[in-house]
């Protein structure tokens, strides 16, 4: 199978790019976009607070970016996983219905969003029992499947994602005993304190961590202590705290794999593809966009840059798709032109 694109995840940051391609005259029956879930939207399905552009959930802005995709009558299919990306454009799809596949596109744009760290980066002493999840994960057991997961919890880290989870909790009845962050200042803005946590009356330690994890099966308990300006845990400060579910953000990574086995240069500092001004990356041809590209501070600017991504594949395709006898002349113009300057 041929296609002139194909978009690989389907979050905002692929549906926008899908939208652009088509307003910049790629046609929509060349375009697929290939999405590993059930559902088309990405991470915006399990955020069911406001604050997405003009003060829509997560939810209503997915169902938005999907209703103008369809419209357009581009081909999304869901369930279809990019197992791998070959340095000629050729992806390797599995899916229940299709079955294993090859596809062969003229560009690729990576929209594979971000994923969470895992709890490896925090080096927790003590076991390692259910009930310890990520907030990512906890966003996902309450939002989408409907599960509590626990209803005393200790909450680690200061991001934003880590604070709507609290406050999630919190409104769902569960009882948040503290949320703790080992370094001085907090990683989100001061405002999503003001509006998750202070309502419910969850208190916020700066300087503080969670020491150890008690509990077989389930998690039972945890130490939290004071930290010194060095970082290490200040011993008299040591409280044990009961509780049957700890829940920690610790930041999110781009999610490319896919990229990385393809051969493309990562930068050391956002560990996303090294890209030229126009998003394409190392390999010619594939783009990438949205949180794989780096993580952004908000989405107006994951879609901001979805534009342009999908306007610079758009002018890839056209001079990819020129005849290569007036490519010639244009080069013999551009030499002329400067023979004459
Ligand atoms: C767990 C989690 C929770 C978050 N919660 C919030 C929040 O509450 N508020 C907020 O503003 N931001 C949140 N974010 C940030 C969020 O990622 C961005 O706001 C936004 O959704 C990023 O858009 P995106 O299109 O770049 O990526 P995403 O929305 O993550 O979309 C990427 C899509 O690519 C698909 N995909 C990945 N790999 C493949 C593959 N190999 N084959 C096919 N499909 C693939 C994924 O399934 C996903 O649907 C959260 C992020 C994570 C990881």
């Amino acid at each position: 199978m041929n296609k002139k694109l194909v978009i690989i995840g389907s979050g905002p940051s692929g549906l926008v790019c899908a939208m652009t391609a088509v307003k910049n005259g790629i046609s929509a029956s060349n375009i697929l976009v290939l999405e590993r879930e059930g559902e088309l939207g990405g991470t915006l399905n399990q955020c069911i607070h406001n604050g997405f552009l003009k003060n829509l959930t997560g939810t209503e802005l997915a169902s938005n970016l999907i209703k103008a995709v369809k419209k357009l009558g581009v081909e999304c299919r869901t369930e279809s996983c990019v197992l791998s990306l070959s340095a000629d454009r050729v992806l390797t799809v599995i899916s229940p219905s299709q079955g294993y596949q090859k596809i062969k596109a003229d560009a690729v744009i990576i929209a594979t969003g971000c994923r969470e760290q895992s709890r490896g980066v925090l080096s927790i002493g003590g076991t390692r029992p259910a009930g310890v999840l990520s907030a990512g994960a906890a966003q996902r057991y309450i939002n989408i499947e409907g599960y509590m997961p626990g209803k005393k919890t200790v909450v680690i880290g200061s991001t934003d994602i880590a604070f709507i989870v609290s406050r999630r909790l919190a409104i769902e009845g569960a009882k948040v005993i503290t949320v703790v962050e080992p370094k001085s200042a907090p990683l989100s803005d001061k405002k999503n304190i003001k509006d998750c946590l202070r309502p419910f009356n969850i208190p916020f330690q700066l300087n503080h961590n969670v020491t150890k994890i008690y509990g077989k099966e389930r998690i039972e308990a945890v130490d939290i202590c004071q930290l010194d300006k060095k970082g290490k845990p200040i011993k008299k400060t040591k409280q044990k705290i009961e509780c049957d579910s700890l829940v920690y953000s610790c930041g999110y990574t781009p999610d490319v794999d896919i990229a990385i086995e393809a051969g493309m240069r990562i930068k050391r500092d956002t560990k996303g593809p090294f890209t030229k001004r126009n998003y394409e990356t190392t390999i010619p041809g594939v783009f990438v966009t949205g949180n794989a590209h780096y993580i952004h501070k908000n989405i107006d600017k994951i879609l901001k840059e979805s534009v342009v991504t999908a306007e610079s594949v758009a002018k890839f395709l056209q001079k990819a798709n020129q005849p290569k006898k007036e490519k010639k002349n244009e080069d013999n113009a551009h030499i002329d032109r400067k023979n004459q300057e």
